[in-house]
């Protein structure tokens, strides 16, 4: 049976009770590229030590859900300075967690502040974004940053005017389950998508792995009407240039 090359460009690789376990099985299967995300401090640096793994990548920053947090920006800085550090990202914005005590006000200011990291280090940004989708593209456009978008939930049109200025559109197993994701599947170009799995999130009551993105690709095939192997090899390239790493 015919392997194909994989990337998980967004999952959170310290929440796993053995990230050498789980990275071995993601590589054996396919799964070459991986991009763990931090939310706050911890999670950053334990990010940039599982780098230390074949083929792991990290993203250093503070998540819109942890804004409340006070985050170190002078080690963030030093993280950044990781060859191995590839974007600044979980970071962003989202309006429902402003109910769990994280004024947007607050979220923005962290948000940007993380936009000002990722541009004197010359980074992309990987987006978190819940109904400030508006407001997220504009900072994205007025900044003139690059970014990823993981798990994007808003309007199609607002995606494809993002894409057209070169953005990133993360896809993951969500898209098996809600019906809703296949309007951004049918009409985002095969160049500005990629694939994820946001690991641990439990999605459709199914336990997550880096694996499943070949699950993804298989879907983005049938609805592309391209063949698997040309989807896989477009979707690896597109995370690898994207996030800047040579295979
Ligand atoms: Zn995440």
């Amino acid at each position: 049976m015919m392997i194909y090359v994989y990337a998980d460009v967004h999952l959170h690789l310290y929440e796993a009770e053995s990230p050498e376990r789980l990275v071995r099985e993601s590589l054996d299967g396919g799964v070459k590229f991986l991009l763990s995300a931090g939310e706050e401090m911890e999670s950053s640096r334990r990010s940039v030590e599982l780098t230390s793994l074949e083929g792991v990548y990290a993203a250093v920053g503070v998540h819109p859900a942890k804004a409340m947090q006070p985050y170190d920006v002078k080690e963030l800085e030093r993280l950044l300075e990781h060859p191995r550090v590839v974007a600044v990202g979980e970071v962003g914005m989202d309006a429902k967690y402003e109910r769990f005590g994280v004024p947007l006000e607050r979220q923005r200011r962290v948000f940007l502040d993380m936009i000002r990291l990722a541009k004197e280090h010359d980074l992309p940004v990987s987006i978190h974004s819940g109904r400030s989708f508006r407001e997220v593209a504009e900072i994205v456009f007025s900044s003139d940053i690059r970014a990823h978008f993981h798990w994007y939930s808003g309007s199609v049109s607002l995606a494809l005017e993002l894409a057209e200025s070169g953005h990133l559109f993360s896809l993951g197993p969500a898209i098996l389950y809600y019906k809703n994701y296949r309007g951004l599947v049918e009409l985002l170009p095969l160049s500005s998508l990629a694939t994820e799995t946001d690991y641990p999130v439990r999605i459709g009551g199914e336990e997550n792995h880096p694996l499943r993105v070949k699950e993804v690709v298989e879907y983005v095939a049938s609805i592309k009407g391209t063949d698997v192997e040309k989807t896989a090899d477009t979707l690896y390239k597109n995370a690898l240039s994207f996030f800047r790493v040579r295979p």
